[in-house]
C-alpha cells in the first residue's frame, strides 16, 4: 500500500519518450474505465472515446507550463507534480465545463476523468493532492483502482438518470408529453 516505491508505473527518466507514451496511454485508458458507461450510453461512442482518451492526458499539460519547457525529459525529472495536480483544481475545471456547457454530465466526466488521472499519478507520490488543504503528498495505491471503480459506478447511475430524463426519450416514450399545451 506504500504510495511511493511500490508503484512500478513510473516514468523512467532514461526513456523521457516511451514514458511520455505509456503515461497518455495509461491516462487515456483508465479515463475510458470511469466514463465507459456514459460513453456506451451516447450516440458518438467512437468520437467521445477518442476524446476521453485524450482528454486523460490534458492535466499533464501543467508540467510543462511549471517546467517552462517542452522537453519530455525536463518534466519528467521535475521534483514534485504541481499543485493543479489537485482535486480543487479538477473540481474548478468541472465548474468550468458546467458553467460553459451547462450540462451536468460533461461537467461530471470531466470530474471522473480527471480525478482518475489524479489517483493514479497518487499512486506514485509527490502530488499534493489535497492542496492547498493538506500537504499529503500522494496516497495508497489501492485507492487508484477501487476509486477508478467508484467512479465507473457513479458513471453508470448518472448515465442511466440521464437518459431516463432525456427529452428524446420522453417524447418517443410518451407522445403526448411534448404535445400538451
Ligand atoms: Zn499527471
Amino acid at each position: 500500500m506504500s504510495p511511493y516505491q511500490a508503484w512500478p508505473f513510473l516514468s523512467d527518466p532514461n526513456h523521457p519518450f516511451l514514458s511520455a507514451v505509456w503515461a497518455v496511454g495509461i491516462h487515456g485508458c483508465i479515463a475510458l474505465v470511469a466514463i465507459a458507461p456514459i460513453i456506451w450510453r451516447s450516440r458518438h461512442r467512437l468520437a467521445y472515446g477518442a476524446l476521453t482518451f485524450v482528454g486523460g492526458s490534458i492535466l499533464d499539460l501543467d508540467h510543462f507550463v511549471a517546467a517552462g519547457s517542452l522537453s519530455l525529459h525536463t518534466i519528467e525529472t521535475l521534483s514534485g507534480r504541481p499543485d493543479t495536480h489537485s482535486l480543487i483544481f479538477v473540481a474548478g475545471l468541472a465548474a468550468l465545463t458546467l458553467l460553459l456547457t451547462r450540462r451536468w454530465l460533461a461537467a461530471w466526466a470531466v470530474f471522473a476523468v480527471n480525478v482518475a488521472h489524479l489517483l493514479f499519478d497518487a499512486a506514485g507520490g509527490h502530488e499534493h493532492i489535497l492542496y492547498p488543504f493538506s500537504s499529503l503528498d500522494g496516497l495508497p495505491w489501492l485507492l487508484c483502482p477501487l476509486g477508478t471503480l467508484a467512479l465507473l459506478g457513479i458513471s453508470a447511475v448518472i448515465s442511466a438518470a440521464a437518459q431516463r430524463s432525456s427529452p428524446a426519450r420522453i417524447a418517443t416514450e410518451r407522445p403526448d408529453a411534448l404535445a400538451v399545451g
